[in-house]
């Protein structure tokens, strides 16, 4: 199903995650997600500054791809501003809604490509996505 490439770029990101440790400080928002379908949990570290992701980073527990997609996400938008990860969070979730590729700027992100066929995934790919609108809904709270 997930080609050989694409296979070997998740099962590393799995084992050597990336930004794998809890950020600290007080200006550092964090949050709890947990994926209702496959029982994944995460908590996701974020940092901004000017509207951009000064840092990020994330903790969790749950099945190879949503600590691979969690993995590279982090990896993907980390000095990114918020209006360029809005416009990369629409391609993620258009590439596992559809397997559509086009125009995206995803990077190691793409490996999960496959995934769009295997619809009960789809949550555990998109897991840290979802924790960054909730981060975004908790800036929202606090401004
Ligand atoms: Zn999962």
């Amino acid at each position: 199903m997930l080609n050989d490439l694409y296979r070997r770029t998740i099962i590393d990101h799995n084992k050597r995650r990336r930004n794998y440790y809890e950020l600290q400080g007080e200006d550092v928002i964090k949050v709890h997600y947990k994926n209702p379908t496959c029982g994944d949990v995460m908590t996701l570290y974020t940092r901004l500054e000017n509207d951009r992701i000064k840092d990020i980073s994330f903790l969790g527990e749950g099945c190879s791809i949503s600590m691979a997609s969690s993995s590279m996400m982090t990896e993907l938008i980390k000095g990114k501003s918020l209006e360029e990860v809005a416009n990369l969070r629409i391609h993620a979730e258009k590439l596992i809604r559809t397997g559509e590729t086009a125009d995206s700027d995803l990077g190691d992100w793409l490996s999960l490509e496959g995934v769009h066929k295997l619809r009960a995934r789809h949550n555990c790919a998109l897991m840290p996505w979802r924790a960054y609108d909730k981060m975004l809904k908790t800036l929202n709270r606090m401004e």
